[in-house]
């Protein structure tokens, strides 16, 4: 029921529903701050669009969210329902250099694993969790505003409750609940961001991305077998990610606008732009295309805010760099646990809140930084992959820019120096050529002809 004119006082004795945290959204973010604060006792409520399971990519995890897993409670749940992944490979599209990484060999390694997940059973086992743990979680329940005063928020809800015994398609049904604080996860959606006009998109990283799922894929033995791999060409990037089941997630990312002018639909682009690189189209070889192709553009943006009086911002609805190292769900279970532990304390001490949303804010913000200078530096030209793809033992650079693709974003210095020297030697092979040069190009087996490169 809603109470718009109502005074705030009244519409609580009016039986508005209050809660210590409410979350918007479901996502790994939501999930992780809801299982934390519900555990440590808060009254929490979890407000999710969607009915779970649902399709939702971003599959391949990162070994530095396995201690949170673990403070989770969800290691059986993991090992039990997903395939462990090891490492990854990236390889130029000619075939003639690939890099294997495991994360055993890392900087600080703390594990030699992580997961590759389909994301609906995922977020559905995240979701259930949190439940468990004793958070109200409500599914197909929309968050359409939020409103903050001096005690807190009002969030206003939209249900869309299917009439089965009449046949209806759906009635909807409004109602308000209030909280002392918001955690905003709902992802690129973004409420709070939106209603704030805090998210700021990078011009320059604005990708697209077609993807789907396959099956009847061969695999290697062993560990190889459980690798993310990648396969950079001149003007775009493919990932090809083994799931459990036989299932295979394959994508590829490049500038939207080659995309859009090519005039093709999505599915043909898609089909194009696999049968035009052999490394790819091999790996796939008798497998075959299991469902659509999906599409997600203009992905890359960060709010200009992470925290406020009464709210924070957790996950994609703070900020998403990127797909190409895989940090968006390792970066959300981060925020997610974050935002749980400054809430639970701030609860208890109103008056530390400043302090520690600032704390949270510079938190989230360096470790997003991170992968942005790491990305950036992949988009900036053919020399990330030309250093990347060159095996040395110099300075043991290779074991810090494995750390950073395994979620190793602390502030060590012994990681921090060996990066900065990465990037110096990226950017010096832009003048002169320490590394071999790469064409990136597939050699050319005349079975298609090929879509129109464009710079990277
Ligand atoms: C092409 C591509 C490939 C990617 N690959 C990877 C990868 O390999 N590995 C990786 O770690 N990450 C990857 N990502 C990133 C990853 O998908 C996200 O970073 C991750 O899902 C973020 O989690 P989240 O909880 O913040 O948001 P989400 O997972 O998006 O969850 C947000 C939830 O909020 C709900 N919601 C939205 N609006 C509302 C509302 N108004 N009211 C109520 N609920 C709402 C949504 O229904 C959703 O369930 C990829 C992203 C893209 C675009």
């Amino acid at each position: 029921m809603r109470y718009p004119l109502l005074p705030r006082e009244l519409g609580y004795f009016l039986a508005v529903e209050s809660y210590d945290v409410a979350i918007i959204g479901g996502g790994p973010a939501g999930s992780t701050a809801a299982i934390l604060l519900s555990k440590a006792g808060r009254r929490v409520i979890v407000l999710e669009r969607d009915k779970f399971p649902r399709f939702h990519i971003g599959e391949s995890l990162l070994p530095f969210s396995m201690q949170t897993f673990t403070r989770l409670g969800l290691q059986e749940k993991l090992r039990a329902g997903f395939l462990e992944k090891f490492g990854g490979e990236i390889a130029e599209a000619g075939g003639e250099k690939a890099a294997k990484f495991y994360f055993k060999d890392g900087f600080g390694s703390r594990t030699d694993r992580s997961y590759q997940v389909t994301r609906s059973k995922f977020d559905k086992m995240l979701l259930d969790h949190a439940a468990e743990s004793g958070a109200e979680v409500r599914e197909e329940t929309l968050v359409e505003n939020v409103d903050f005063d001096r005690d807190g928020a009002m969030l206003s809800l939209r249900r869309d409750a299917r009439s089965r015994v009449l046949g209806r398609a759906e009635a909807r049904l409004s109602e308000n609940t209030r909280a002392c604080y918001v955690v905003d996860a709902s992802g690129r959606n973004s409420v709070i961001g939106n209603k704030f006009k805090l998210k700021k998109s990078y011009q320059h990283l604005q990708k697209l991305s077609l993807f789907a799922h396959y099956e009847g894929l061969e695999r290697e033995e062993g560990i190889d077998a459980t690798l993310t791999r990648m396969v950079r060409t001149l003007q775009s990037w493919f990932w090809v990610i083994p799931l459990e089941n036989d299932r295979t997630s394959i994508g590829v990312v490049l500038e939207a606008a080659d995309f859009k002018s090519s005039g093709l639909s999505a599915e043909e682009f898609f089909e194009r732009a696999i049968a035009e690189q052999p490394l790819v189209r091999n790996r796939i070889g008798a497998g075959r295309r299991v469902s659509q192709v999906y599409t997600a553009a203009d992905f890359s943006y960060r709010s200009e805010r992470l925290a406020g009086d009464r709210w924070l911002l957790a996950g994609d609805a703070a900020g998403f760099i990127d797909p190409v190292f895989s940090s968006g769900v390792f970066l959300a279970v981060l925020a997610g646990e974050q935002a749980a532990d400054v809430l639970h304390e701030v609860l208890d001490h109103p008056k530390r809140a400043r302090r520690l949303f600032r704390h949270y804010e510079r938190l989230v913000n360096r470790a997003m930084d991170v992968y942005l200078r790491f990305v950036e530096s992949w988009y900036g030209g053919k020399e990330f992959i030309e250093v990347f793809l060159t095996p040395t033992e110099l300075f043991q650079i290779p074991p810090a820019v494995n750390a950073v693709l395994g979620g190793n974003i602390g502030n060590r210095f012994a990681i921090r120096w060996r990066m900065e020297l990465f990037y110096l030697i990226v950017r010096l092979q832009r003048r002169w050529t320490l590394c071999p040069r790469l064409s990136l190009m597939p050699k050319s087996d005349g079975q298609t002809a090929p879509l129109k490169p464009a710079s990277i």
